[in-house]
């Protein structure tokens, strides 16, 4: 037999898809004669990546087949091997996941970011996964998460628990929170009630929350995006732009998104040395400034680059120079004891 799967989102869907026949299949068939049970076996080509002809494609898994039956009885086998041992590692890792957010693993490391002298005017919340003794960043894992829907159960949790957390803060200081929110999310129909109605249940001043957001997070529907940065400024909360300059940044963007900041990204600050980086550097600070958007600067790791960026006016910094990432108890006392 021959099956065309079409329009399935991840490579690893059509192992789920196999999975799937080869139960059914493999069920016992009522005859005449009694019961008869049939073993199948099943090989894998991708267009475009394995085979671009129908040809060319039946003949790639009809390769893959010979390695499934070389497996055993009901096994699947990719033309691809390196794809087979990445659609297992995936669909592991999203059970793992799915496992860690009923189990509550994922939880939140604050990283400070500093004004000009030094002193913490904010802290951005960033996702970890405590997986057992080890503590696991979003790298490792967050592509799966976006993949799935998850990521949306993952944020609206980890948002409670800011909420929860800022207040604490509150206690010894005022300051500024922000939560990194991913398009899923954003795209939620209700996403602005939701947080709106979150903050006001636990009493936690809007002013107290900041969202970051992506450049890619606009280029798929940019109107909608500029629409809702605007109705939450109308209620009081503040975006920033994240990982400015990577990819499609467009400087028209800018003037047409109402951010409060704009976070220049990490690969301009490792780059800071070469001096068309820092000429582009001073551009987008000199822009910002005109559009009157606040700057700040990620992945500080050098005294030279912090005084690089001081001289051109940038307005926060944020890097392992002045703190790295850490868990909410170790923040609060930071802030306890003065930051
Ligand atoms: P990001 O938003 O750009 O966060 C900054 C990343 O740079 C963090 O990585 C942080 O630990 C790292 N970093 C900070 N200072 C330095 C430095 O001086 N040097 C270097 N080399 N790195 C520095 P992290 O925590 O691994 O997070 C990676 C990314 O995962 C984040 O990048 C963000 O895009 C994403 N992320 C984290 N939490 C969430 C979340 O709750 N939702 C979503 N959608 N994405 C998240
Ligand atoms: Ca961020
Ligand atoms: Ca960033």
């Amino acid at each position: 037999f021959g099956i065309l799967l079409k329009d399935l989102k991840t490579q690893e869907d059509t192992f789920v898809v196999c999975i799937k026949l080869l139960n059914e299949l493999s069920k016992p068939y009522e005859t005449q004669q009694g019961k008869i049970s049939l073993s199948f076996n099943i090989g894998l080509s991708f267009f475009p990546d394995d085979a671009k002809t129908a040809k060319d494609l039946i003949n790639k898994a009809q390769i893959a087949l010979a390695d499934a039956k070389t497996k055993g009885e009901n096994q699947v086998g990719f033309f691809r091997k390196q794809i087979e041992q990445e659609s297992s590692r995936k669909l592991k890792l999203k059970a793992e996941l799915e496992l860690a957010l009923l189990n509550n693993e994922f939880i939140i490391y604050y990283q400070p970011y500093v004004d000009k002298n030094k002193k913490i005017s904010g802290a951005e919340s960033l996702l970890r996964w405590k997986k057992g003794a080890n503590i696991i960043s979003p790298g490792e894992f967050l592509p799966i998460l976006e993949e799935t829907s998850l990521i949306v159960d993952v944020e609206n949790n980890l948002f409670e628990q800011v909420l929860k957390d800022i207040k604490e803060f509150n206690i010894v200081r005022y300051i500024p929170i922000s939560i990194n929110l991913s398009l899923q999310s954003l795209m939620l129909k209700h996403i602005k009630d939701l947080i709106i109605t979150n903050l006001k249940y636990h009493n936690v001043d809007e002013t107290l929350l900041k969202i970051e957001i992506l450049e890619r997070a606009f280029l798929n529907d940019f109107n909608y995006i500029k629409r809702l940065i605007d109705e939450f400024r109308q209620n009081g909360i503040y975006f920033a732009l994240d990982d400015f300059g990577t990819g499609y940044s467009s400087l028209s963007y800018l003037t047409r998104l109402n951010v409060e900041f704009l976070k220049i990204d990490i690969s301009f600050i490792k780059d800071l040395q070469n001096d068309k980086t820092k000429n582009i550097v001073k551009s987008i600070i000199y822009l910002a400034k005109s559009l009157n958007i606040k700057t700040i600067a990620e992945g500080v790791e050098e005294l030279l680059q912090f005084d690089t960026l001081k001289s051109m006016d940038c307005d926060y910094f944020q890097g392992y120079l002045f703190y790295k990432p850490m868990p909410k108890d170790k923040f609060f006392e930071l802030l306890k004891n003065g930051g």
